[in-house]
Order: structure tokens, then C-alpha cells, then sequence
């Protein structure tokens, strides 16, 4: 009984693409029509310390209140951006993430979530979290995700449209959807120390973001906070950022400037903001240009990207590595031949920060990109020359070009852990720390 409560409360934080909301079937938007003293009571207590503000006023929360965005993504720029869309009073959110659950390697940038929350779906704990930060406004969830098919139905449901994801798939689809539905795009994007945010809109020769970035990158160039790092600051300046101008856009201040054609770059590292000029619109872009219309429901966003869905190195490496299969063990037969051997040499091939976080015991670091220079340093550490020589990386990646090299420079009795320590973690021991 408790899990089909549990399931009727998510499916009431949830909307599903055709039914109609936010469209219709949201809550009332504010009003001064039967109150003695003008706008109620609980309104002016709620918004005032922003309509006192001359050039925003009644008028400004009014446009807001009537207002739908969707915030995509519900990570670290989702979190904040819909935080404070949610405490400004925008009328209806939608929130939409691809069915990621809560880890608790987001929380030191994913306000929005929490340690109880952990692996509960992330669209539906934000909108608790928006929920209990204002109980005035609309706020629903989906966690199905966007794809080319229902892209430009999710989008055109709203009137704005807030970037807060990850990958270029999504970047490009959610471009390309905005384009086509004439919504404005605020975009933004963080990772390490540094982030960016700007404005595409349909207006102002404006560029789309494919103007900007005609071709996709590169698979190995595109990085991720889940391989880079980030810190939980960085994604909170850009999407607070972003939530500042969504506010701007919805309810148009008089004075305000919209990044429109305007790019804000941040350096966390030494608390740089530039802002750089972008150029116009491409009349050759396929997806803004003279006479484009590109069909987002059929476009082959896998080919256009190179076949990497995520962008991410887990996927995209594993099929090109040439590594000899016989010299892959899958973790128990890699703890296995460990117990067995006399005196193992185990080698970590992750960078030093990650070696210093967590490690096998007994295991010693030599990052990747330093293995070429310690190649006799080994030859020498190894008791005997058929000593086996054991290799682990984070997912198994990284762990088979050690093995090539290795293999190559005639280190015959040299193995590899499938999987890497993730891999470990999930068939070996469960204690292994996950990040
Ligand atoms: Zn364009």
C-alpha cells in the first residue's frame, strides 16, 4: 500500500508530454480581482522585496506569475537556476531531467537535492524542493527526457527555455527545438573552474547556438564534471546567472539588458567575468540561417555527433581500443590471479588526485600519461620476469591503453581489470568507494 501511495505522489509531482499542462490545468496566476486592499495579502509578503524595486513593481511580478519556463536538467546549473525562478514566483516550471537519480556525488553542487534523497528520480526531487520553497506556483516533473521526437511538443509548451544540461546532444536538440518554436534559449555550462551563459534568442540577429558551433566536438574534447571534476560553486554562479536572466526576459524591466548576443565567461580560479561580443546570425546555419528549417523529429543526432550519445569517455572509447582480449580479467579472476601470485605488481593508472581519494591496497600510481617514462623503472620492480603485472584504471579505459603500451614493450604477463575499480566496487566489494 505504501508503494502505491508512493507512486500516486510521483505521479502527481510528474506531467507527461499531451496532457495539456502547463498550457492548461495550472494554478491561477495572481490576481487583485475580489481583494479589499489591492493585490493579497500573502502576495505582496511573498514577492515584495523585489517589487519594491520601481522598474520591476507589481507589473514586473504580474508578467512573471503568468509566466512558464522549463529548466532541462535538473543538476548543478537546474538546481539553483530553478531555485530561484521558484522563489521569484514564475507561475509554472517544469523540470525536466532524463530519469538520472540522485547520487551523492552531486551534492556539492546540486542544492536542489539532498542526502535523503539519494537515489531517488532527480526531476522529482527538485520539484519537492521547489514545492517547499514556494507552494504559490505550478511545479511538475519529467523524467522521461528529451528526445528528437518530443522535443519541440515539450518546448513550445513554455514560453522560455533554460539549458541546463550537460551533453551536446542535448545542446544541440534543445537549440534546434528553440529554434524552431521561436523560444528564447538561456543557456549555460560549467565544469572545473570555469563557466559560460548567454542568451539565444529569435530576435536581434541573435545567433543560435548552432551559429556558434556548426560542428560537433570531438568525443575525447568534450568533458564532464563526472570525469573532471567541478566546483559546486561554478555551476551555482552561471545558474544563478541564468535564473537572473530569465527573470529579466519574462518580466522586461525597464533598463535591463538582456545577454543577448553577449557571452559571460567565469573564472573561478582568479574570480574573472569577461563578457565577449558574439557574432551574428550564420545565414548558412542549418538550423537559424536564410531559409533553414531543420526537422528536429528526424535529424540524426547520433551521426551528427559522431555516434557518442553522452559525449562522455565511458561509451564512446570502449568498441576502438585494439587491446588483446586474452589479457582483460573480469574482477573476481583479476582478485583472483592477486591472491594467487607471489608479489603482484598492481599499477593505478588515474591521475594522482584520484589514486590519493581511493585505491586497492598495495596498488602503485602511474598515471597514463606517465607510464611511457617508467617503463624500465618497472621492469626492474618486478621480482621475477614472469612477476605478473597488474593494471586497473577508474572504468577499464584507461587501463587498456596501459595494457597496449605494456603488452607492446614486451611485458608479457601483464593483465588489465575490466571494468576498472567501478567494476571492482560492483562484483568484488560493495565498500570500494564509488565517485
Ligand atoms: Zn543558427
Amino acid at each position: 500500500l505504501l508503494g502505491t501511495n508512493d507512486r500516486m505522489a510521483d505521479s502527481e509531482l510528474q506531467w507527461t508530454l499531451g496532457s495539456g499542462w502547463p498550457r492548461v490545468g495550472r494554478s491561477g496566476t495572481i490576481t487583485t480581482k475580489d481583494e479589499p486592499y489591492g493585490l493579497p495579502g500573502e502576495v505582496v509578503e511573498r514577492y515584495s522585496r523585489q517589487m519594491l524595486m520601481p522598474n520591476f513593481g507589481v507589473q514586473g511580478q504580474a508578467r512573471l506569475s503568468a509566466s512558464s519556463v522549463v529548466v532541462v536538467g535538473a543538476g548543478g546549473l537546474g538546481c539553483p537556476a530553478a531555485m530561484y525562478l521558484a522563489g521569484a514566483g514564475v507561475g509554472a516550471i517544469g523540470i525536466i531531467d532524463r530519469g538520472d537519480v540522485v547520487d551523492r556525488s552531486n551534492l556539492n553542487r546540486q542544492i536542489g537535492h539532498s542526502d535523503d534523497r539519494v537515489g531517488e528520480d532527480k526531476a522529482v526531487s527538485l520539484v519537492k524542493t521547489l514545492r517547499a520553497l514556494n507552494p504559490a506556483i505550478d511545479v511538475r516533473g519529467n523524467s522521461i527526457g528529451l528526445t528528437p521526437k518530443t522535443a519541440i511538443a515539450l518546448v513550445s509548451d513554455f514560453d522560455l527555455v533554460l539549458d541546463c544540461t550537460d551533453n551536446p546532444m542535448s545542446r544541440y536538440l534543445l537549440n534546434d527545438a528553440c529554434v524552431v518554436t521561436g523560444r528564447t534559449l538561456v543557456s549555460g555550462a560549467a565544469i572545473g573552474c570555469e563557466g559560460q551563459v548567454t542568451v539565444y534568442s529569435r530576435d536581434e540577429e541573435s545567433p543560435c547556438y548552432r551559429c556558434l558551433f556548426p560542428e560537433a566536438p570531438p568525443p575525447s574534447c568534450v568533458g564532464t564534471c563526472d570525469a573532471a571534476g567541478v566546483f559546486g560553486p561554478v555551476p551555482g554562479v552561471i545558474g544563478t546567472l541564468q535564473a537572473m536572466e530569465t527573470i529579466k526576459l519574462l518580466s522586461r524591466p525597464e533598463g535591463s539588458r538582456a545577454l543577448i548576443r553577449r557571452m559571460v565567461l567565469y573564472d573561478g580560479a582568479d574570480c574573472s567575468f569577461r563578457t565577449v561580443k558574439l557574432r551574428s546570425r550564420s545565414p548558412s546555419c542549418i538550423a537559424c540561417g536564410d531559409g533553414a528549417r531543420i526537422d528536429v523529429a528526424t535529424f540524426d543526432y547520433l551521426a551528427f555527433l559522431g555516434c557518442s550519445i553522452s559525449g562522455s569517455e565511458k561509451m564512446s572509447d570502449r568498441a576502438r581500443l585494439p587491446v588483446d582480449p586474452c589479457h582483460r580479467l573480469s574482477p573476481v579472476d583479476f582478485r583472483a590471479t592477486l591472491r594467487s601470485s607471489t608479489c603482484p605488481l598492481l599499477i593505478d593508472v588515474r591521475p594522482r588526485s584520484q589514486f590519493l581519494m581511493c585505491r586497492l591496497p598495495d596498488s602503485r600510481n602511474v598515471p597514463l600519461s606517465e607510464l611511457p617514462g617508467q617503463l624500465d623503472d618497472l621492469r626492474r620492480s618486478l621480482v621475477h620476469p614472469e612477476t605478473p603485472l597488474m593494471v586497473v584504471c577508474r572504468r577499464g579505459n584507461d587501463s587498456q591503453r596501459a595494457l597496449t603500451l605494456l603488452l607492446d614493450a614486451g611485458f608479457t604477463n601483464a593483465w588489465d581489470l575490466i571494468g576498472g575499480l567501478d567494476g571492482w566496487r560492483s562484483e568484488c566489494d560493495p565498500s570500494f568507494p564509488l565517485y
